[in-house]
């Protein structure tokens, strides 16, 4: 029905005729050596990982997922998702069996935009794994402003006690996954919460580093 109403462009770089293109799709291949290890400013006690850059095709379809409904993009974010958490259990960065817990958002943002656009890609991204689940564990209270605009010490001041976990906790590893990693407070306030109720969470895995 969209097709009908709006006109087919690249989520990447707006090519006509396309939903993402071959350049844009070639921007999200996770080479070799990826994800890299990456020192966010605030360290979150375990490894943090980044498919790439919060740059070019990767961040118009992380912010075409997130802010235009463009649940297209979800697919080609998952796949670089998939062989970025198949590199760290191959690397033994993780093991199997995983669960994947995404990084909080702010509940009421998350339903504005249509559900939250990270456990909707990690939810791809692990389709027909069977030892890899996806548990949203973590909310965050509501009194946590959007940290968009905000420096790494009021970041920090934003989360403090604010990242809960919610229902059952997971049993197994816990892999945490973000969309992007700015100043790390998230991932660390995620991996805090997670340690305390006694879950191991061996990294965090971002699908951006900005
Ligand atoms: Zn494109």
């Amino acid at each position: 029905m969209l097709d009908l109403v709006l006109p087919l462009q690249c989520g990447g770089c707006g090519a006509p005729a396309t939903r993402w293109c071959d350049a844009c799709a070639g921007e999200l291949i996770v080479a070799p050596d990826e994800p890299h290890l990456i020192s966010p400013r605030v360290d979150p006690q375990v490894p943090v990982f980044a498919l790439g850059r919060y740059a070019g095709a990767r961040r118009r379809a992380i912010l075409g997922v997130k802010e235009h409904g463009r649940g297209d993009l979800v697919a080609p974010l998952a796949c670089a998702l998939a062989t970025g958490v198949h590199r760290l259990l191959v690397w033994g960065m993780v093991d199997a069996p995983l669960t994947i817990v995404p990084a909080p958002t702010r509940r009421l943002a998350a339903r504005r935009r249509g559900g939250d656009p990270v456990t909707r890609i990690a939810t791809a991204a692990v389709a027909g794994h069977p030892e890899i689940g996806v548990v949203p564990a973590l909310r965050m209270r509501a009194l946590a402003r959007d940290s968009v605009g905000l420096g790494t010490a009021a970041r920090e001041r934003n989360l403090a006690g604010r990242v809960v976990l919610r229902g059952r906790p997971p049993r197994t590893d816990v892999l945490v996954v973000d969309d992007i990693v700015t100043t790390g407070a998230t991932a660390r306030e995620s991996a805090r919460v997670l340690t305390a109720a006694g879950l191991r969470v061996t990294a965090v895995l971002a699908l951006a580093a900005a």
